[in-house]
């Protein structure tokens, strides 16, 4: 063990590659040795071999499962003093007891938060390099459990007889007459008392029967305030079976606890107003969902919008325009009654949380509002508190807000549906400013106009006015071009040229996005065989379409695509496919023996957004891709966040174990295409080069030099 937990070495042990390779580089840019496996055998067989100070332990993996490795280092002299950190899937409060049943010192829940996870470890780290420093040096044993807030005792049952270190005394403030006539049970009048049972019992099945436990609780320290610890309790049990010991080592976890409320507030808490993130408000949603459903009640969720924000922040600046989100969140807290700053409250009609969604976007969920009517008067008590002047700076500021409302269970039985139902329903009440609409009602009127939208997106696929743009991928090492990615757009007679964004949604929601998906492979045929009429397109080069989820499961995919190719003269070969992680999860079977065909077929696969889902490993060996593509959300950060970084730094691991190309997406900067280059990523898409452009622009470069200037 290392005098400080940085260079400690960490045995991570999950069968998902991905992830593994994921956290390893995270874990290694924090500063510790880190060693992997993938199975629980696979585990212990190592350990055998080279000791390590933590074990990051997956629950579910094929063969033994984390619990039964827990167990079994556990039982084994050699291993029972090694840190374990269990890996469960969802916060599930029946694997994090298991957990601590098999013995594990902690758990992070599945997906990982890379912050928490970082600072998790280096805590249990500390906690077993003091246990370390124990063992070894009797003489600074009193030092090393005040640093570490670390107190012990010990419980002769038969005898009782009661011993404890003075640090524990301190830690509790017995007097010596105390320490002489303490039990374990004496102890527990420090405890508070809504977790006193709970102590109890433990500490009796302890003395009755050996059993070893690992709790947390409040308890009250020194000072008189209440502070939380953690208790770790092991037992010496004599060969007749009698219990003949109990020795306790007590940690006063308060600051950690802290540490990490702070953390758990920064990741769930706006920082301009405060108030929830959408994050957290789906979270505790969900809870309270899951608790109407059993006792069927009623939920509401608002979704506010303030009317016109955009121009305050355009005419008076940012710093006014926050200013104007505070006071918005302040009255909106104070309208649905919620008490507290940090956005939520138990009041008798239920639980009320408040959250920022975004921008000028806000969410408020009302639990158990006794019928309809309520719901009504807190959405009017909500326009009338947002109508009222803001005076900022000197400026006084005049707004209004639009509501949305959905109804659990009627509109929608998830936190999802609802929040999408609540918006649509904002979106019909902004038509009339300053008033709030029901999902229910906004439908109604609503499908009319959806009935006009798709006839017209249906005539105007056919009518020809899809057009496509094309986006160079660079090998930023000479700024050659070796392909492109085509870009649907609608030239709208009336409305311009509309982005995908804003008619790929209708496109999917009414089943067009396959004959539109039809369109654009068939145009982009086109394009490539036109090029090469003219002479400009050489081999390498590769445009890719984007597949959507339905296009991808459509019986006569290959079929189609092949005819197509066909009809055009092009070569399979010329295409890539690009396919996300989502449209592929949808079916998982289907999707594979998909992916084998088009491949066989002559097509390329390209992983789109790759990163953002729950990128697994599972779907890269199912999976025959030949190129990745790592969304955009990690390359903005890439050259200012660390974990950003070595996200990135661990899918080029992985591509180049996989044999797969890899494409960074959403490249801006001169900064990120060298950042991207040190991490062994040359091959970039984005504005840094060129933004999608019509295909005779891109025509005319690849005539040049087939480069970028
Ligand atoms: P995508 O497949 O992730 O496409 C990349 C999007 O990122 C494009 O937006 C592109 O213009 C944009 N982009 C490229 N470089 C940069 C950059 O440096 N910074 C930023 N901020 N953005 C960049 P676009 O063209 O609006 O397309 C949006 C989405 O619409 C696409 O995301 C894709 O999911 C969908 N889409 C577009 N064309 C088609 C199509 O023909 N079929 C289907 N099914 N979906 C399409
Ligand atoms: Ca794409
Ligand atoms: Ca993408």
């Amino acid at each position: 063990m290392n005098q400080s937990v940085e260079n400690n070495r960490i045995l991570l042990v999950d069968d998902d590659l991905v992830l593994r390779t994921m956290a390893a580089h995270v874990l290694a840019t924090a500063g510790f040795a880190v060693a992997e496996c993938d199975s629980g055998e696979s585990c212990l067989a190592l350990l055998a071999e080279q000791p390590v100070d933590l074990v990051l332990l997956d629950v579910l993996m094929p063969g033994i499962d984390g619990f039964e490795t827990c167990r079994r280092l556990r039982a084994n002299p050699a291993t029972r003093d090694i840190a374990v950190v269990m890996l469960t899937g969802l916060e599930s409060s029946d694997s994090i007891e298991t957990s601590y049943q098999v013995g594990a010192s902690d758990f992070v829940t599945k997906p990982i938060g890379w912050d928490l996870l970082v600072h998790r470890i280096r805590y249990n780290l500390r906690a077993v390099l003091m246990r370390h420093r124990l063992v070894a040096s009797e003489a600074s044993l009193a030092d090393a459990q005040r640093l570490a807030r670390l107190g012990s005792w010990q419980w002769w049952p038969r005898e009782g007889r009661f011993e404890c270190s003075d640090q524990f005394a301190r830690m509790f403030n017995l007097s010596p007459a105390d320490r002489s006539r303490a039990t374990p049970f004496t102890l527990l009048q420090a405890v508070v008392p809504d977790n006193r049972a709970e102590v109890e019992a433990a500490r009796r099945q302890a003395v009755q029967s050996g059993t070893a436990y690992n709790l947390r609780f409040h308890s009250l320290g020194s000072d008189g305030g209440v502070r939380f610890f953690r208790e770790e309790l092991q037992s010496t049990v004599d060969p007749d079976g009698q219990v003949s010991k109990l020795t306790v080592v007590t940690q006063d976890i308060s600051v950690l606890a802290a540490q990490e409320e702070k953390i758990r507030f920064l990741t769930y808490h706006d920082q301009t107003t405060e108030l929830p993130t959408r994050q957290f408000f789906v979270e505790v949603a969900t809870h309270v969902l899951e608790q109407a459903a059993r006792n069927r009640a009623e939920c509401a969720v608002l979704y506010i919008d303030l009317d016109r924000f955009s121009a305050i922040n355009a005419f008076f600046g940012n710093e006014t325009g926050n200013e104007v989100l505070r006071t918005t969140a302040q009255r909106i807290v104070a309208s649905i009654r919620a008490a507290d700053i940090a956005g939520y409250a138990r009041s008798p009609e239920g639980l009320e949380v408040a959250a920022r969604a975004g921008g000028d976007e806000f969410l408020v969920m009302l639990s158990q509002p006794r019928r309809e009517l309520n719901t009504t008067l807190v959405a009017d008590r909500l326009l009338e508190a947002l109508r009222a002047p803001i005076t900022v700076g000197g400026e006084t500021v005049e707004l209004t807000a639009s509501i949305g409302i959905a109804l659990f269970p009627r509109d929608g039985d998830s936190v999802d549906t609802l929040l999408e139902h609540a918006e649509y329903a904002m979106r019909n009440a902004r038509n009339r400013r300053d008033s709030f609409t029901y999902f229910d009602d906004s439908i109604g009127q609503a499908a009319t106009r959806r009935i006009h939208r798709e006839a017209e997106l249906r005539r105007a696929i056919g009518k020809g006015e899809m057009v496509l743009h094309f986006q160079p991928k660079v090998d930023t090492s000479n700024g050659r071009i070796i392909g492109a990615e085509a870009l649907v757009r609608w030239q709208h007679p009336e409305w311009g040229l509309l982005p995908p964004g804003e008619f790929i949604p209708l496109a999917e929601d009414s089943g067009l996005i396959v004959p539109l998906g039809q369109a654009v492979f068939s145009m982009a045929c086109a394009q490539v065989a036109a090029w090469q009429a003219v002479g400009i397109w050489r081999p390498p080069l590769v445009v890719a379409v984007n597949l959507s989820a339905a296009s991808f499961i459509d019986q006569n995919l290959v079929e189609q695509l092949l005819a197509c190719t066909r009809h055009h003269g092009v070569a399979p070969a010329s295409l890539c496919l690009e396919v996300t992680e989502t449209a592929l999860m949808e079916n998982l079977d289907l999707a594979t023996s998909r992916l084998i065909e088009l491949r066989a077929a002559g097509f390329r696969i390209s992983l789109d957004d790759f990163g953002t889902g729950y990128s697994s490993l599972n779907y890269l060996k199912r999976f025959p891709v030949d190129q990745i593509k790592i969304d955009r959300s990690f390359v903005s950060d890439i050259t200012s966040d660390d974990q950003d970084a070595a996200i990135v730094a661990a899918i080029v691991t992985l591509a180049s174990k996989f044999g797969l190309e890899l494409v960074a997406e959403g490249t801006e900067t001169l900064a990120q295409v060298e950042k991207l280059r040190d991490l062994g990523c040359t091959v970039a898409q984005g504005y840094y080069f060129a933004r999608p452009m019509p295909a005779e622009q891109l025509g005319s470069l690849l005539a040049s030099a087939g480069k970028l200037p």
